[in-house]
């Protein structure tokens, strides 16, 4: 197998350099310019973190990357897709004030922000993969839109994937809601009738006719109607319709990969990865626990696979913080910190998946940068 470059270097800074000039030096090293950017449209990819969650990457890590977009003459948009649970981001009027209220905005960043799937989440490109478990990713418009895909990925622990890095920043994160729903679960939603206030507003937003209502005015699918299109879920201001999350974990890994594919496949990609404030879970929590590890660098590279394989193994040879949840499991050196915090979960899945879909190498060089 062809080795990857992975190119790494720490969190330290100097008088002389502070950590976004070091990102800007890493990115060089990496060489990005080599993807002609000239008057293209280049997705940012990156997660505003859930208000509430402060582990999520501040908005001056994305600036660099826009910086150099720009430098490069290429057209730079931040972006995310909305959420399939409820939350502060489940369609774009939401997802965006959670990106400001995060410090994602024009001012920060130099570039707009784009929600990728459109205000409530069905703004989507259908792109063939012909994978063993996707035929056909249901991918956020503007993401497929652009020419040139970046993802900026916030390494941590994840509850159903192990850890969450570029792959699933990609596959996961690009997801319209439809397709999250393909990878969560068996593709269609549920109504939780206790939340549910009676308004009508789903029914009237369903293309299918799949939403009836009991004598109470409480909603109800009909499965045998419902396309998972994931429309009524952006609509409901009572959070009462959300996914049912119901896929074994290493099937959820394995559809992850095959949507990076879908992401990635025919168009020039780059990953960047930051390694810190390395949280037990997803960003997608209104919180964040204690670091279960110290931070540990940032890496950059075109293979998304390489680059996550690169960061677990930096992240696995580190010692867990005592007073985290990690250190307090009892998990020490030589152990995979990813399934000794979360043991139902299997990252290799995805790993294993993304090669044999052909997105990238196991095998890489790291390239250590001072
Ligand atoms: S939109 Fe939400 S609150 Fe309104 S009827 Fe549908 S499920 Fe109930
Ligand atoms: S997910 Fe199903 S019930 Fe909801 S709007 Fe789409 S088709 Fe209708």
């Amino acid at each position: 197998m062809k080795k990857s470059d992975v190119y790494f270097t720490d969190f330290q800074a100097t008088m002389t350099e502070n950590l976004p000039q070091k990102l800007a030096r890493l990115l060089q090293a990496a060489d990005m310019r080599r993807i002609d950017m000239h008057n293209k449209f280049v997705a940012i990819k990156l997660h505003f973190g859930e208000p509430g969650n402060l582990a999520y990457l501040r908005a001056n890590y994305a600036r660099v990357v826009v910086e150099q977009v720009q430098r490069l003459g290429g057209r730079p948009f931040v972006t995310d897709c909305n959420t399939l649970y409820a939350g502060r981001r489940k369609n774009a009027l939401e997802h965006l004030e959670a990106a400001y209220v995060n410090g994602y905005n024009p001012l920060t960043l130099g570039c707009h922000v784009l929600i990728g799937d459109g205000l409530k989440g069905t703004d989507e490109a259908l792109v063939p993969v012909g994978g063993e478990f996707v035929r056909e990713a249901k991918i956020g418009r503007a993401v497929m839109d652009a020419d040139v895909i970046i993802s900026l990925n916030h390494f941590k622990l994840h509850e159903q994937t192990g850890f969450g890095g570029a792959l699933k920043n990609l596959g996961m994160g690009c997801g319209s809601r439809a397709g999250k729903m393909e990878m969560h679960d068996s593709g269609q939603p549920e109504i939780n009738q206790a939340l549910c206030a009676a308004c009508g507003l789903c029914a009237r937003n369903c293309a299918h006719g799949a939403i009836s209502f009991n004598a109470d005015g409480k909603a109800a699918i009909d499965s045998a109607r419902c396309v998972g299109c994931g429309r009524c879920i952006g609509v409901c201001s009572a959070d009462a319709v959300a996914g049912r999350f119901n896929e074994t974990n290493e099937r959820l890994s394995r559809k992850i990969a095959e949507y990076a594919l879908a992401v990635t496949r025919g168009r020039p990609h780059f990953h960047i990865t930051l390694a810190r404030d390395i949280s037990p879970f997803c960003d997608c929590h209104a919180e964040n626990d204690r670091p279960v590890v110290p931070d540990v660098g940032m890496l950059a590279s075109f293979d998304p696979v390489a680059i996550d394989v690169a960061a677990a193994a930096l992240v696995n040879a580190q010692t867990p913080l005592a007073d985290s949840l990690l250190g307090q499991a009892g998990a020490g050196p030589g152990q995979d910190y990813f399934t000794a915090l979360h043991p139902t979960t299997d990252w290799r899945a995805c790993i294993s998946q993304a090669v044999k879909m052909g997105i990238g190498s196991t095998e890489y060089n790291l390239i250590r940068l001072k």
